[in-house]
């Protein structure tokens, strides 16, 4: 065996006894309100399936009939003979859905951020994003030439000096970037803020709309389209993996962006184009989100539901704002063992320790959907009364009464 190898399998194995190492749950049911997982069902509270669309019979009857009329793959990079009519069809619904000028489709959300990022700013350019911004823009942010700056979680103050700072050092383009919605603490960028402080310092700004698409604005517009902040927010990336239940990224933006990312997003020009299932079935999520607005209406009645339950249990459910609610306990540790005692009590919500939030903000994050019953979120809110009280997370049921 290799020395690569050999040393990989001791570090495995050594965070794998310290119980470092979370081993991957297998889904024997399809994505859904409730999923079989070891042979047993439960109530399904960690999925970005926010409106019930992956199993919705319009995406699949898409699917499949894109499928036979396009085949089973598209066959190369876009650039070369990758771009299927149907691709660029999709590019235009989500330009008009968006209300920008352009759109333009890469295989995920994470490449999406890598080919904006990597293709729009270079040296002596600047970036400018908040402290707590996905991972993927983090990434994005690593592949630029560009100068970086951070600003304090939705702190405006801070995100002026930073544009001063940008402005000082010689920075030529300066692009601010924010997460529409976060995605550990569900709270909302201060959008308005953002594009008042980034407008007087002649700031482009992005938002990543990956949790807000489908949840916030008309229809699931995103977020731009909640603060009414059309033409002033130029770059919206998005995510065709959550809400609308399928695959993809997307950037909806003004055509120079788009004829950018086609000349120089190094995801876009160097893997291949999504295969037709995949562009038919959100082309029919599109068109649902426009149809069957009783969706996102049930997606935030839910929310409202058992945001409001999860509190009068008395647990710490941080800034949320929208259906990610964390129920914050502190050490990583204690999010792991609420999470084993859930499983245990029918309830499937994900622990989360650092490094992915700070250390005293280890966490049982939810995600409710539109496709939860009031029945269901009821019996998972007993699941979480009954698991506090058990790991002394709630007053035990006898304290709470004397
Ligand atoms: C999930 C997520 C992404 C990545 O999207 P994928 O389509 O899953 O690659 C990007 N940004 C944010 C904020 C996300 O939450």
């Amino acid at each position: 065996m290799s020395e690569l190898i050999s040393s990989l399998t001791e570090e495995v194995a050594a965070l794998r006894a310290a119980g470092g190492l979370r081993e991957l749950v297998v889904l024997q049911s399809p994505q859904d309100a409730e999923v079989e997982i070891g042979g047993r069902r439960v109530i399904n509270l960690s999925s970005n399936n926010y409106l019930g669309l992956t199993s919705h019979p319009r995406l699949i009857e898409a699917a499949v009939a894109a499928t036979r009329t396009w085949g089973a793959g598209s066959g190369a990079v876009r650039t070369i003979a990758g771009t299927l009519a149907i691709h660029e069809e999709l590019e235009a619904r989500l330009a008009a859905f968006k209300g920008t000028e352009a759109a333009l489709t890469l295989q995920s959300g994470y490449t999406a951020n890598l080919a904006v990022l990597g293709a729009c700013l270079d040296q002596p350019d600047a970036v400018v994003s908040d402290q707590l911004n996905h991972a993927s823009i983090i990434d994005g942010i690593r592949l630029t030439r560009a100068h970086r700056y951070r600003f304090g979680h939705r702190d405006l103050d801070d995100l002026e000096a930073q544009l001063a700072a940008a402005r000082r050092e010689g920075c030529r383009r300066v692009l601010v970037v924010t997460d529409g919605v976060f995605s550990m603490d569900g709270d909302i960028a201060p959008l308005p803020g953002i594009v008042e402080r980034a407008e007087a310092a002649r700031a482009a700004v992005m938002v990543d709309d990956a949790h807000a698409s489908g949840v916030l604005g008309r229809q699931g517009r995103g977020s731009v389209d909640h603060f009414g902040l059309q033409g002033r927010v130029e770059i919206q990336v998005g995510t065709l993996s959550k809400a609308m239940g399928v695959l993809g990224g997307y950037v909806a933006a003004p055509r120079a962006v788009r004829d950018t990312l086609i000349r120089a997003g190094r995801p876009f020009l160097f893997s291949t184009s999504h295969p037709p299932a995949v562009v038919a079935a959100c082309l029919a999520a599109i068109a649902v989100m426009e149809e069957e607005p009783e969706r996102q209406e049930r997606l935030w009645a839910n929310t409202r539901h058992f945001k409001a339950g999860l509190e009068r249990l008395g647990f710490d459910c941080g800034r949320s704002e929208t259906p990610i609610t964390p129920v914050i306990v502190g050490e990583g540790a204690r999010a792991m063992a609420l999470s084993d005692a859930l499983r245990e009590r029918g309830v499937f919500a994900q622990g989360i320790g650092f490094p992915t939030v700070a250390r005293d903000g280890g966490r049982v994050r939810t995600i409710v959907t539109a496709a939860h019953t009031p029945a269901q979120l009821d019996r998972a809110l007993e699941a979480f009364e009954d698991a506090g009280r058990a790991l002394g997370l709630l007053p035990s049921a006898t304290a709470a009464r004397s």
